[in-house]
């Protein structure tokens, strides 16, 4: 097969090298890594890196002698052009590594405000392990924030921020927050838990302009005309994948790099994993592109079985979580498309899922404190199982008798 040579050193690429050794593949893995730490976990970012004081070795997967035990070569380089001809991946240094096979797990970056004074140093995002340490280091109590974007890593970025001692509005242009994501019970709960915790929330409005007094933010105009004071502004506005080393190779790209259900590109020597993979999927019918931990890590699995002998379509379960303030929020299964929603347990007691049912097939559950049905819906929904609304709805029906 010859070397593996990896193109990004986040969640999907780390995978994969571990993933390879695990398997028995003895040759060559490089592993291209174009940030100036060794690979780490992004989801602490948002969460308890930002509101602790570890430092960022605790973020790391492995030390250092992991890699060279295992001989994995870390190069910190920067991937620039992909010579399909030669099989040959030329490097920012001018270096280059020939491969065998070569795995694109470029990520995604920051989706970018476009609006005049959004390149002032307090306009901040948070997707890098700097990102975070410099907006850790950044804030203090008494400032005031200003949150572009409901999503996910906007609203837990906002939850630390206000247990930091941060008066934060939030701003977000859809009508709930997590509106993409998550069902209306789930949005109404946290908006309720966020605004309880003195958080601000701004629905269906957005943000037409940064007011700064020529070097620092100074507030924000809504477009209902109203203003918002602000020392800093965190954008959450979503990412973009990272598709142009595929693109500029001449591999079929669209919201993603194109792939097949065994995460191969339109080239038999080029694979593609993770948040920059737009991959066909059985289990769901039509392609896929999905940002979570659980899709770059089994993606890299999948490939690296794949790569040592033992090639089998891409069938994983989605699951994701998100940790706001003291809540968990867990999610099993793609909640997207239901027709019917069914909440088990009790909203008032902070611990209760919703059940996401299309034409009375269960397929998803989203959990807040409930881990129990979280795990039982990860393991039903992997074995294609389901419950009826009914017994969702039955506090006295036993979950664990549905799972053989
Ligand atoms: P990435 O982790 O983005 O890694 C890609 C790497 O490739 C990056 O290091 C990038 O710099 C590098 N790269 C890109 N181009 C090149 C090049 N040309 N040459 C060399 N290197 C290159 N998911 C969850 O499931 N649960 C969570 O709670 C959660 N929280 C999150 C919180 C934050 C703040 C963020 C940012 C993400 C969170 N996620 C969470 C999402 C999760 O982290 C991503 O889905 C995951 O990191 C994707 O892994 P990846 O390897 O595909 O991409």
């Amino acid at each position: 097969a010859g070397p593996v040579v990896i193109i990004g050193a986040g969640h999907a690429g780390y995978q994969l090298a571990a993933s390879l050794r695990q398997h028995g593949y003895s040759e060559r893995i490089a592993l291209v890594n174009d940030e100036g730490h060794l690979p780490y976990q992004r989801p602490p970012l948002s969460k308890a890196y930002l509101k602790g004081t570890g430092g960022p070795d605790s973020l790391m997967f492995r030390p250092e002698k992991f890699y060279s035990d295992q001989k994995i070569d870390l190069i910190s380089d920067r991937a620039v052009s992909i010579d399909r001809a030669a099989r040959k991946l030329l490097l920012a240094s001018s270096a280059s590594l020939d491969y065998g096979h070569l795995v694109l797990a470029t990520g995604a970056r920051n989706r970018l405000l476009d609006i005049p004074n959004a390149n002032l140093d307090s306009v901040r995002y948070l997707r890098t392990l700097d990102e975070s340490q410099s907006l850790r280091d950044y804030i203090t109590a008494g400032q005031r924030v200003v949150v572009i974007g409901a999503g996910f890593i906007g609203l837990e970025f906002a939850a630390t921020a206000r247990a930091k001692g941060l008066e934060v509005d939030v701003v977000e242009l859809a009508p709930r927050v997590m509106a993409r994501a998550v069902t209306a019970e789930i949005s109404e709960y946290f908006q309720s838990r966020h605004a309880a915790a003195g958080i601000r929330i701004h629905l269906g409005v957005q943000v037409t302009s940064i007011e700064s007094d020529g070097s620092k933010v100074t507030g924000v105009s809504l477009s209902d005309g109203r203003h918002i004071k602000a020392d800093l502004i965190v954008v959450g506005v979503g990412v973009l994948p990272n598709v142009e080393l595929a693109e500029k190779a001449g591999l079929p790209v669209a919201s993603g790099i194109i792939v097949d259900q065994h995460l191969l590109t339109a080239d038999p020597h080029i694979s593609a994993i993770g948040d920059c993979a737009l991959f066909a999927s059985p289990r769901f019918g039509g392609s896929l592109r999905l940002e979570s931990v659980q899709n770059a890590t089994d993606h890299a699995r999948c490939v690296a079985a794949r790569l040592t002998g033992d090639a089998k379509p891409y069938d994983g379960l989605p699951w994701f979580w998100s940790d706001q303030g003291p809540d968990k929020l867990q999610i099993a299964g793609l909640t997207t498309g239901y027709d019917r929603v069914v909440v088990r347990g009790d909203q008032a007691k902070a611990a209760f899922s919703a059940f996401c049912y299309r034409e009375g097939q269960l397929v998803g559950i989203e959990s807040v404190n409930r881990a129990g049905d979280h795990m039982f819906g990860r393991r039903l929904l992997a074995a294609n199982g389901s419950i009826t609304p009914e017994q969702a709805a039955d506090p006295g029906f036993d979950l664990k008798s549905a799972l053989i």
